[in-house]
């Protein structure tokens, strides 16, 4: 049932780190976590039953973003979408992320939103979930006594599920310098910006003169979580980059892809621009016109 109105809940905003993690300690998976809200706010209202709400805002000190030449990113848990389009370390360094930022939903959905809560989110339309599963990484998940660290990879389980436990917080994105020539793109197909995608693709490639390596690439709202194409990348991997590889690539995306008809899009028009978008995304990286 969709309802406007949101049912009552029991908020908590721990002052520390150490004491959210006592929270999710003692009430595991009765505690759900709002960081900006931008999700969990519309599920509620839709309907989502949250007895117990852990507001992130009031923790200290997790709203940074670091660039480091040797270590990489790091991006806090409270780190908003609107910082990350700021950061001219990004910009630079990280364009797929960067570019998912930029045309991310609007202003004051940039302000409030959180990285770390679009890729703990788990939805295969994720913009920063798309460009960091091409850029690589891990997330920090502290707990009670604890932390590991999560590589991106192993992050999406099934639709809207993590491989977050119930007493897990995530504190913290990493994403690795990234060496010289290494190259990254976006692209997404909206209705409207303030849309969720119909598709989005993120690329990260290696290029040495024109051939590539350590291929990355990334697809949302064909499979149920967000994906890589390891069929796409098998072509392009060790490869001279030309259009006949190029096309190549697009036309093995199909066998990576599982798309679904929804509210935003068909299976066929899907099948029909996936490799499209994967082309264009390595083109922009690679600056083709
Ligand atoms: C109008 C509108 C437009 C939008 N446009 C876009 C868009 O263009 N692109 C896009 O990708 N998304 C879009 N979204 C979706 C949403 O804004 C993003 O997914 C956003 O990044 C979620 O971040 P948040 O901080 O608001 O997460 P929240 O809603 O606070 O949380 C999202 C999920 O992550 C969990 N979570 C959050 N932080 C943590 C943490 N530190 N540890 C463990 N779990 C955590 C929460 O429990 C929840 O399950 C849009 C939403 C709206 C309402």
């Amino acid at each position: 049932m969709s309802t406007r109105v949101l049912t009552d809940f029991d908020l908590v905003l721990p002052g520390s780190l150490s004491e959210a993690l006592d929270i999710l300690a003692q009430n595991g998976s009765a505690v759900t976590v709002v960081a900006g809200g931008t999700d969990i706010l519309v599920a509620m209202k839709a309907g989502f039953k949250a007895d117990m709400v852990m507001s992130l805002t009031a923790l200290p000190d997790l709203d940074y973003l670091d660039y480091d030449a040797s270590s990489g990113l790091r991006i806090g848990a409270n780190a908003s979408i609107a910082q990350v389009v700021d950061s001219a370390d990004v910009e630079r360094h990280y364009p797929a992320l960067w570019q998912a930022a930029k045309i991310f939903a609007t202003p004051q959905l940039r302000n409030t939103a959180t990285v770390v809560g679009n890729l703990l989110r788990g939805s295969p339309a994720g913009d920063c979930c798309a460009a960091v599963a091409a850029l690589g990484g891990s997330l920090t998940m502290a707990s009670a006594g604890s932390t590991r660290e999560l590589d991106i990879d192993d992050l999406w389980v099934a639709y809207g599920t993590t491989a977050r436990a119930d007493n897990e917080l995530a504190v913290e994105l990493k994403i690795p310098a990234p060496a010289a020539g290494r190259v990254s793109a976006f692209k997404r197909l909206t209705r409207v910006n303030e849309d969720l995608a119909k598709l989005n693709v993120a690329v990260s490639l290696q290029m040495d003169g024109s051939t590539c390596s350590d291929v990355r690439l990334a697809m949302g709202c064909v499979a149920p979580t967000m994906i890589r194409l390891p069929s796409a990348e098998a072509v392009l991997e060790g490869s001279e980059l030309n259009s006949e590889t190029l096309e190549k690539a697009a036309a093995a995306v199909q066998e990576d892809i599982s798309p679904i008809d929804d509210q935003r899009s068909t299976a066929e028009y899907r099948r029909g621009v996936a490799g499209v978008y994967l082309k264009r995304a390595v083109e922009q990286a690679c600056s083709i016109a």
